[in-house]
């Protein structure tokens, strides 16, 4: 299985698609893992961080090149090759610090409001697969838990 990687994110789900045509025009196969959320309401995917625009990992660099090009992102912003990793974590595991370097300077990669708060728990309920991101301020890694049954 290839991965994939965020190759951009948008606020709004017609921006995703006028990318998303933009790179499968020039042979690049684009992923939208919000974009069934966002059909439902735009408003959720300020809850669930923007709409992500993924590509393969092998394909990241030249749709970066491609959106550059294109002026989609800017050239200075460096934010887009974002990789998540998924991180088995039992219940000894410290959620708190950054599995990849030990640091604590990590948070979540949004930071919604309380009401965006509620509403995106009660979406990661129905689909475990938007639960944000965590992201080490340190090594700049971004990461998932995935909790492993005892
Ligand atoms: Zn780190």
């Amino acid at each position: 299985m290839s991965k994939w990687s965020v190759v951009h994110t948008v606020t709004f789900l017609q921006d995703a698609y006028m990318i998303k045509s933009y790179l499968e025009s020039a042979g690049i196969e684009t992923l939208i893992p919000d974009e069934f959320t966002a059909q439902v309401n735009n408003f959720y995917t300020t809850a669930i961080g923007g709409v992500r625009l993924m590509v393969r990992t092998e394909d990241l660099e030249s749709g970066v090149a491609l959106l550059k090009e294109g002026g989609y992102i800017n050239p200075e912003n460096s934010v887009t090759d974002e990789e998540i990793l998924i991180v088995g974590a039992d219940s000894s595991t410290d959620m708190t610090c950054c599995p990849f370097c030990g640091s604590a300077n990590i948070g979540k990669r949004n930071t919604p409001g309380m009401a965006m708060v509620i509403l995106y728990f009660l979406l990661s309920a129905l689909f475990p697969i938007f639960r944000s991101a965590n992201k080490c301020f340190d090594c700049g890694k971004i990461w998932k838990f995935k909790k492993i049954r005892q």
